[in-house]
């Protein structure tokens, strides 16, 4: 499967369907979900063209890899829910069609605000 340039995520990267930006940097791209789950809903999405975390660890740079790790963190500080500023979050990706993954774009889901509930319902 090769990337699909018309997927959501990389319209907003593209800047042709707006967002709730909440952080953005050189590797990565932050902004609230638009249908949120939990009371933080945060989506953190690398600029790069990724179709999901496989395709990300196979093909990502070093540089790229640790600025997606780095952006959730930063990410989870700034929306008040890292565990110095809050009380914790949860991060995850989901992967392809068991995984239940809707946009072919990698992405982090974060949530948080309020206890998270149970892993896999
Ligand atoms: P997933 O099922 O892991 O692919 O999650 C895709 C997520 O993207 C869902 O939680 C959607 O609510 C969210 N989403 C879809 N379109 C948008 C959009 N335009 N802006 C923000 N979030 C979106």
């Amino acid at each position: 499967m090769s990337y699909d340039d018309n997927n959501i995520f990389a319209k907003i990267l593209r800047g042709e369907i707006p967002c709730k930006k909440i952080y953005e940097d050189d590797h990565v791209l932050s902004f609230h979900d638009i249908n949120p789950q939990k009371k933080i809903h945060a989506l953190v999405i690398p600029k790069g063209k990724y179709i999901d975390f496989d395709d990300f660890s196979q093909k990502a740079s070093p540089e790229e890899m640790v600025g997606l790790l780095k952006g959730i963190s930063l990410v989870a500080k700034k929306l008040g829910i890292s565990v110095d500023t809050g009380k914790g979050y949860r991060a995850l990706a989901n992967i392809s069609e068991h995984g239940g993954q809707e946009v072919p774009h990698l992405h982090f889901h974060l949530f948080g605000g309020e206890k998270v509930g149970k892993m896999v319902e």
